[in-house]
């Protein structure tokens, strides 16, 4: 066991969306009766790219007592394609574009860089 940052969902807010499971690179979240849960604790390396994503703002990062990250493990789950993801603004997906979370009027949306120098600039 070692002490680092680990994700935390919250079960009270979590709607069981799903929109935190294919985003998580290392195949950590999964849905589970109808509540995200981190289902390996060795897949999630806590640096917190779903907080983001999450529109009930459910997930969260704390540190504590867990195993280590497995980096050869979560780079061996199979890759998930999602195909809601893409750029709100041109309709990039991400087999295309980079694309990154982005938060807006209370929604959980994605930019892509092509299109996120405009947002920043105008
Ligand atoms: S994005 Fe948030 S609300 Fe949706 S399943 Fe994941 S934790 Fe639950
Ligand atoms: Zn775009």
């Amino acid at each position: 066991m070692v002490k680092r940052m680990i994700v935390k969902i919250d079960e009270n807010k979590c709607t069981g969306c799903g929109k935190c499971v294919a985003p998580c690179a290392e195949g950590a979240i999964k849905i589970i009766n109808g509540k995200a849960k981190v289902v390996s604790e060795e897949l999630c390396d806590g640096m917190g790219f779903c907080l983001g994503i999450c529109p009930e703002g459910a997930i969260s990062v704390e540190e504590r007592y867990t195993v280590e990250f497995n980096r050869e493990k979560a780079e061996a789950q199979p890759r998930k394609k999602d195909i809601s993801i893409h750029c709100f603004t041109c309709g990039a997906g991400e087999d295309t574009s980079y694309l990154l979370p982005l938060r807006h009027n209370m929604q959980s949306l994605w930019v892509c860089t092509h299109c996120l120098p405009k947002l920043i600039h105008g």
